[in-house]
């Protein structure tokens, strides 16, 4: 056995919950840790780690993110009522990636991870398309009123001066609904610079649209900051890269994407990255092949597999039965998380492992090893549908033949 790769920086390790929870040791131990002479700091993002430390584990995770730079996270219950009631909870506690992502402020890409086998729904699509989703604000920090008696409609900003804005929405007659919805400039514009480093890291064309032509104030400012600090700071070596960056209305945007071969950034204001992740991923074949980094403007990453913790895998699992969850995307967010780690202190050696193990897990996939999801939806038919154990176990083998 040739000696294991060294690290310098730890990892910081976010395990967390259920069928996830049971196969992320096993990836380390199986794709990992006889090549890599592994350093991680670990947290436990598990829900019953987050309910005994109130979640300060959460945050504490997310600092260390901060202070380290390079995080790799589980998939984690984002508990509900019935979770409350199935975990004996204290409370609902939010939803670890967002206080994660509020602590980081990120902007979220998903890529999907293609193989040759399997087409994608829409027939042009040779290449990754990415969705870059901006994860601040709109309608996802909103304020909304029924009007039982309907009335004047208004917005109304109150300066920190004193100074009151205030327009009128509609005038209306009978019951009624109201939503008011903001985002900051501050925000937007590091979305913007998030999405033209990706594009520039990952030598892409990034596109982006919004519906300015009626939202005159507000997606025309998103319009204009991404424009600005195109122009500004970006223009130069996006020529240099021979990539380009796009413009276009949010309708013409979907069916143009419809025609394109792929290897596009697709830049999404909050609600369109929500929708259109999930189409994309799903015309790609599987959510179980899409990865996720969260990029932030200070220069912090964190990794994850774009699913969740395959809830009802897990309750076969306890059951004893074998289950199909592939593992895919979880072993990417590893070789993400330790190709970054590896850029940032200059180990190509852990460069080339990170390559090695996402070239051994297409190349098995490719050759008709697989788990049931993809076996349902490859073209040629599986040679072999593999249970998650087992699966490990032949990509095991299959890189440590390749670096004997
Ligand atoms: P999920 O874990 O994404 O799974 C939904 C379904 O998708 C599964 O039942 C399975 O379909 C299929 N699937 C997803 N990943 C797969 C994989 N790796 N291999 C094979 N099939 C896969 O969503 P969920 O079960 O609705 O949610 C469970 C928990 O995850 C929730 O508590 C939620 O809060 C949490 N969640 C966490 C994150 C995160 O931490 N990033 C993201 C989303 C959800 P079949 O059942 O048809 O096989
Ligand atoms: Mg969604």
């Amino acid at each position: 056995m040739p000696q294991k790769i060294t690290m310098t920086t730890p990892l910081v390790e976010l395990d967390g919950d259920e069928m996830t929870r049971v196969l992320w040791p096993l990836v380390k131990e199986k794709l990992i840790l006889p090549f890599v002479d592994l350093k991680t700091e670990y947290y436990d993002l598990g829900i019953e780690e987050r309910d005994r430390t109130d979640d300060q584990v959460t945050i504490d995770a997310a600092r260390a993110i901060m202070q380290y730079g390079v995080g790799v996270k589980n998939a984690t219950i984002t508990p509900n009522a019935d979770r409350v009631k199935e975990y004996g909870l204290k409370k609902q506690w939010k939803s670890p990636n967002g206080t994660i992502r509020a602590m980081l402020d990120g902007t979220v890409f998903r890529k999907p991870i293609m193989v040759n086998n399997i087409r994608p729904a829409v027939r042009s699509w040779e290449k990754p398309i990415v969705v870059g989703r901006h994860a601040y604000g709109d309608v996802y920090k909103n304020a909304e009123i029924f009007a039982e008696h309907g009335g004047k409609l208004e917005i109304v900003v109150t300066a920190r001066d004193g100074k009151v804005t205030r327009e009128t929405v509609m005038d209306v007659e009978g019951p009624a609904i109201l939503q008011g919805v903001h985002n900051t400039v501050a925000s937007i514009e590091s979305f913007a610079r998030a999405c033209f480093e990706y594009a520039l890291d990952q030598q892409i064309d990034c596109w982006f649209a919004t519906k300015d032509t009626i939202s005159k104030i507000y997606d025309q400012r998103f319009k204009d900051i991404f424009q600005e600090i195109f122009a500004a700071e970006y223009r130069e070596r996006f020529t240099a890269a021979g990539i380009e960056f796009f413009y276009t209305l949010i309708d013409d945007v979907v069916a143009r994407m419809m025609k394109t071969r792929g290897g596009i950034l697709w830049a999404c204001k909050n609600y369109d990255g929500d929708v259109m992740s999930d189409m994309v991923a799903s015309a790609f074949g599987s959510l179980a092949m899409m990865s996720s980094v969260l990029v932030s403007p200070h220069g912090y990453f964190e990794y994850e597999a774009a699913h969740g913790t395959v809830q009802r895998h897990y309750y076969k699992h306890l059951k004893g039965e074998k289950t199909s969850t592939n593992p895919v995307a979880l072993i990417y967010a590893w070789t993400g998380a330790l190709r970054k780690r590896a850029e940032l202190d200059g180990l190509p050696e852990l460069i080339a492992f990170a390559g090695t193990l996402e070239q051994t897990i297409i190349e098995c996939i490719e050759q008709g090893y697989m788990t049931g999801d993809l076996a349902l939806i490859c073209e040629p038919k599986a040679i072999k549908v593999l249970d998650s154990m087992e699966f490990l176990d032949e990509l095991a083998a299959r890189v440590a033949a390749k670096l004997a």
